[in-house]
């Protein structure tokens, strides 16, 4: 589903991505740690084009993110071309984003509407269903200032899932929150899990990726210096730099 290769980025003089190369395979979660600074929201921010990579490329589902081939060569694409292909990747950022002015409904409806062209009506009717499935129906009519962090981040998952994406990014969505309401967060991520949605998550939740996550990546210092099974990168780490992380955040 995402394929990434030999991707490099740097901003300035800092080469913060060193060549990565990963692979995601569909309905799978992929868990990302590392310290801070390794470069983990550069590498989410360049699989939706947020980031250009300077070199290397990224596919997702078969199309290349930010580009078109013909023959040989690369053609970057447009604008528009680069935001319809976003809302087919959902992102969820760590300080929930949402719009402020607009009631949590109209939060979800708004992209499908704005970005699908779909009709008002029926952007709602799924709204609706969306806020049901992240446990928050009775809060359609707030505002986003009414609503608790865990609470505003749930709707902000519920607003990325109505584009009906078939990549999902987080990147450290419940690091902005108090720590009774991390796991009401968690909790649903989970369950997107179990319903197959493929997932890059970048977290410092050591036991959700545990118990989620089919691969955990370590990055250090813009490369990936381990991969693997949960069970073998957070249990049996072969790398001191792995280690060194693991043991400061567990
Ligand atoms: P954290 O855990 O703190 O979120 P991170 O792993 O997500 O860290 P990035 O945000 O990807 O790290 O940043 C990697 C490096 O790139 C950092 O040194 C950061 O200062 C730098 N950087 C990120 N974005 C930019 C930018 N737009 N311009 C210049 N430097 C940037
Ligand atoms: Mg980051």
């Amino acid at each position: 589903m995402v394929d990434i290769k030999a991707v490099h980025k740097s901003f300035g003089t800092l080469e913060v991505l060193r060549g990565i190369d990963l692979e995601v395979r569909t309905g799978e979660v992929t868990v990302v740690l590392g310290p801070s600074g390794s470069g983990k929201s550069t590498l989410l921010r360049t699989i939706n084009h947020l980031e250009k990579v300077d070199s290397g490329w990224i596919s997702v589902d078969g199309s290349l993110v930010g580009y078109r081939r013909s023959g040989d060569k690369l053609y970057e694409l447009r604008e528009r071309e680069v935001l319809k292909q976003r809302t087919q990747i959902g992102f969820v950022f760590q300080n929930f984003n949402l719009f402020p002015h607009l009631t949590v409904l109209e939060n979800i409806a708004e992209a499908p509407v704005s970005a699908l062209k779909r009709p008002r009506k029926d952007a709602l009717d799924s709204a609706r269903r969306l806020l049901d499935r992240v446990g928050l129906a009775d809060k359609a009519g707030a505002y986003p200032k009414q609503l608790s962090g865990g609470q505003q981040q749930r709707v902000a998952i519920a607003r990325a899932l109505a584009l009906e994406p078939k990549l999902l990014l987080f990147d450290e969505p419940t690091s902005a929150l108090d720590p009774e309401l991390v796991g009401e967060v968690l909790d649903v991520i989970k369950d997107l899990a179990l319903q197959g949605t493929t997932m890059i998550v970048v977290t410092h939740e050591i036991g959700f990726a545990r118990e989620v996550a089919d691969t955990v990546v370590f990055m250090d210092e813009g490369r990936i210096v381990e991969q693997g099974a949960p069970g073998d990168v957070l249990d049996a780490p072969r790398h001191d730099r792995t280690k060194a992380f693991l043991s400061k955040v567990l």
